[in-house]
């Protein structure tokens, strides 16, 4: 008889209810990596200018709603064609959320290769929309082409998105893969460029070739995830109308003024990208000397790899115990079934995560997990 649940069962839609909301650990006291944020503080006197910046900010009044200075800003470091149409989100987040907003109700799906970024699954079902994951392959987890055009002919989708590099698994698909996809999806193909800074190739150039790809980007892995700024370039003709569906003032002041400001201070993330690059391949070299660890290649800013003879959810409890906090993806299951993810930090954050997991491996094999 618990009458307000029932009103709530009743009146909410039953994708909504059969929902579970996206779950973020908790994080505090611990060495952070798990979530794909650059670990580098900025340099004091690069603070100083930004607060002296900061003093602009008339919070009486609402955002510039176009956000150009910003718009300018992003065309020119994120080298966005001039042919291009730019929608800026809270996030991509809230991209994914525009784009599929605009399909909801077409009744075609959405489709991706899994696992992947979980928003595009959750933002479809949020929005009564069917979902398609095809599995990628399991050896390396590349796009499982057979699987993928078989699933575009059969489904049709409204929007494919391909997370490129791919999150968890960190890998870049095929380019010829990936443009071959373009051509065979009938609608949209969102290329979900999340990881860029720390890849080798990117589709931004190829829009004008292609008059139903996307291109989403987001500052969060380059260093500014507090911020929520997210990118969507493509041809003019979809960019006006869901630009329709943008909340007029999505981008905050604070967000407009920061994100110029460090846009401006290119050369100082440049550096910092730089140098997790470079760890990036310091700490596969030590996850792959362990030898009880398969590390999967990555062109993003973290590592997947699987436990060849450890408990995944063991090891991870053992290394929380120890202070680190990295993604467990053996919870997911499927091809990710004993794989952990962990975010590249800073040279001495990696030497404690490795010290920690070589500790956590040899108590592993002596049963004292
Ligand atoms: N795309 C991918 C592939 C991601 O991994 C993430 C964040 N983990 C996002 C998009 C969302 O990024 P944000 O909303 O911070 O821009």
């Amino acid at each position: 008889m618990n009458t307000l649940a029932n009103r709530v069962s009743a009146l909410l839609r039953p994708e909504v209810l059969a929902l579970s909301a996206y779950h973020v650990q908790d994080a505090s006291g611990y060495i952070k990596l798990d979530a794909m944020e650059n670990p580098h503080p900025w340099p004091e006197a690069m603070i100083d200018e930004w607060l002296e910046v900061l003093r602009e900010a008339a919070l009486n009044r609402y955002p510039d709603p176009a956000a150009r200075r910003l718009h300018e800003a992003l065309r020119s470091s994120g080298g966005v064609p001039d042919e291009a149409g730019l929608v800026l989100g809270n996030g991509s987040d809230e991209l994914i959320q525009i784009i599929l907003m605009a399909v909801a109700g077409s009744g075609r799906p959405v489709l991706a290769p899994e696992p992947t970024f979980v928003m595009y699954r959750q933002i479809a079902l949020s929005l009564g929309l069917p979902f398609t994951g095809v599995p990628l392959r399991k050896a390396d987890f590349g796009l499982d082409m057979p699987a993928m055009r078989a699933a575009i002919r059969d489904r049709q989708p409204a929007v494919v998105f391909l997370a490129y590099p791919n999150n968890p698994t960190g890998n870049q698909f095929a380019a010829a893969d990936v443009e071959e996809i373009i051509a065979l999806t009938p609608g949209l193909v969102v290329v979900d460029e999340a990881y860029s800074p720390f890849a080798d190739d990117s589709f931004m150039s190829r829009i004008p070739r292609f008059d139903n790809l996307l291109v989403m980007r987001t500052l969060s892995k380059w260093g500014l995830a507090g911020l929520r700024l997210g990118y969507l370039a493509g041809h003019p003709a979809w960019m006006e109308q869901l630009e329709k569906l943008r909340l007029p003032y999505n981008i905050n002041v604070l967000t407009q003024i920061s994100a110029e400001f460090a846009l401006a201070k290119q050369s100082v993330f440049d550096g910092q990208v730089e140098s997790i690059r470079r760890e990036r391949g310091r700490l596969g070299d030590a996850l792959a000397g362990f030898g009880l660890v398969r590390v999967y290649p990555s062109q993003a800013n973290f590592l997947t790899f699987r436990l060849l003879s450890d408990d995944a959810n063991a090891v991870f409890a053992a290394l929380k115990d120890q202070g680190i906090l990295v993604k467990n993806l053996n919870a997911a299951g499927g091809l990710l079934s004993g794989c952990l993810r962990v975010t590249v930090g800073t040279a001495e954050e990696n030497q404690q995560f490795i010290a920690a997991l070589r500790s956590v491996l040899s108590g592993c094999q002596h049963g004292v997990s």
